[in-house]
């Protein structure tokens, strides 16, 4: 199969820019995973559908994709969430199972909110805290190389060190503070300081051993530790949300860089923000949405899918029922053609009268579509490339139905496009995968003994029609019902 190059937007160069792989076997793709210690909301949902698209644009133009996404399982936030109960003389034994219970369940949650938008598992799904080792080893060879420095039992990132520290954030290398250190995963722009690579255990927290003591790793070491392992010294793209670029993102680079000694990603991707009706999304004013909040309201899970992706992936989007209702009509219209067309149709067909033929119009909306998505994933032309196919050939058929043969071709591309958009499928089509994707989600539920997740799942696949089968030796089958 001949494979169509794609062009991405790339942060570090600030400019669209074809996607030439590093290896030519496949591309390779690194894509933040969540935090695990509460529900997505729909703005963290917004950033997994938009490097759910780009993985099968990929997938769909004949490449090949090897893909990692972390799971983090230790980290501030976590620990804040996981350790209240515990008394203070805990063992640090307990204090790593409380951390474990809490990250297994919302691994669980998580997964089964892709499986219901039909986010594609990723190939790699490494949780941080079984990589410890390599997140320890790569803080060392940083040490080795002079741009790590100890303070207190906790390691740091000597930025001066680096030539090219802010180079993904376009930061001004004047205004950093050399010297000054931060421990917060997380900090803004204005105060560009030394990062934490290794924290020195406080009390109350779990720990591992290390060769600077007690203690854990930092988030953005993490990343690098797992990519490196996972996907090799030299990746193509990386993705994240815009709240990623700095300081996640930039530290990553001075992490792998620094260790590596020569450029580690190819290709930065991010995906813009989401607004709800107009208004930054926040538990106070009322309009901070999971996915279960929506389904809970009715929503399709397809449709807040369509919703999200009809949208270039970097505008602002601004999220709103009305929104919601518009992507409802949109797929009616086009899983309505798709039944028409699966519909007989007349053998022969009848003359044209106008001047193109179905299949002229049809390798023309082809090309468009393609011409689109090649250029940054542009949806919006994309998608209006097959309501003009639409338009067309819903009125050719009203004079003169459409051949079997002319049927069979637009099914084709009805196909073709729904392996990207993943909102039209061909009934009982390409469900396995799908399928696959619930029962893993389910697996992890069970892991966790989060016994009201594992049935709900058992739930969402009876809508599709599915019933499972524990089996005698723990695994699980699965028929149409
Ligand atoms: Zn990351």
């Amino acid at each position: 199969m001949t494979k169509r190059p794609i062009s991405l937007f790339n942060t570090l160069t600030r400019r669209v820019e074809p996607v030439v792989p590093v290896a030519p076997e496949h591309i390779s793709l690194y894509t933040c995973g969540p935090t695990v210690y509460n529900y997505a909301h729909i703005g963290n949902l917004r950033t997994f559908l938009f490097q759910d698209l780009l993985k099968r644009t990929f997938q769909t133009a004949g490449h090949r994709v090897r893909h990692c996404m972390n799971i983090t399982d230790v980290e501030d936030k976590i620990i804040r969430d996981s350790q209240g109960t515990l008394p203070p003389e805990a063992t640090n034994e307990a204090r790593h199972g409380a951390m474990k219970a809490l990250t297994d369940r919302f691994t669980a949650v998580f997964l089964e909110d892709l499986a219901s938008l039909r986010i594609q598992p990723a190939d790699f799904l490494p949780r941080a805290t079984d990589y410890i080792p390599q997140m320890i080893q790569l803080v060392q060879a940083l040490a080795a190389k002079g741009l790590a420095y100890v303070r207190d039992g906790s390691v740091y990132y000597r930025i001066a060190g680096l030539p090219q520290y802010g180079c993904l954030a376009h930061l001004d290398r004047e205004g950093m503070q050399a010297g000054a250190s931060v421990d917060a995963d997380e900090y803004e722009r204005d105060s560009v300081t030394d990062f934490v690579l290794w924290k020195a255990a406080k009390p109350g927290e779990p720990w591992w051993d290390s060769p600077w003591g007690a203690g854990r790793p930092g988030w953005h070491i993490e990343c690098s530790a797992m990519g490196l392992e996972l996907l090799g010294e030299h990746m193509d793209i990386h993705s994240g949300g815009v709240d990623l670029i700095f300081p996640h993102h930039e530290n990553e680079i001075a992490q792998s860089e620094g260790s590596l000694g020569h450029r580690w990603v190819n290709h930065w991707v991010h995906g813009e923000f989401l607004l709800v009706e107009g208004q930054k999304m926040s538990k106070s004013l009322g309009n901070f949405y999971t996915l279960r909040d929506l389904t809970d309201q009715g929503v399709d899970p397809l449709t807040l899918r369509y919703a999200i992706q009809s949208n270039h992936y970097r505008k602002v989007l601004n999220f709103s029922f009305e929104g919601l209702r518009a992507a409802d009509h949109s797929l009616k219209r086009i899983r309505a053609f798709r039944k028409r067309m699966e519909g007989a149709g007349v053998a022969g067909g009848g003359p044209w009268k106008e001047a193109l033929e179905p299949a002229v119009r049809l390798e023309q909306a082809r090309e468009a579509f393609w011409a689109a998505m090649a250029d940054d994933l542009n949806t919006p032309e994309a998608l209006a490339a097959i309501f003009t196919l639409i338009t067309d050939l819903n009125g050719q058929d009203d004079h003169s139905a459409l051949t079997r043969e002319e049927r069979t071709l637009v099914l084709a591309f009805l196909d073709e496009t729904d392996a990207i958009f993943a909102a039209w499928p061909h009934e009982a089509a390409s469900l396995d995968a799908e399928v696959e994707a619930f029962i893993e989600a389910r697996r992890a539920a069970k892991a966790a003994k989060n016994w009201a997740e594992a049935d709900r799942v058992r739930d969402d696949l009876k809508a599709l029609g599915i019933v499972l089968e524990d089996r005698k030796d723990g695994s699980t089958g699965w028929r149409r019902g």
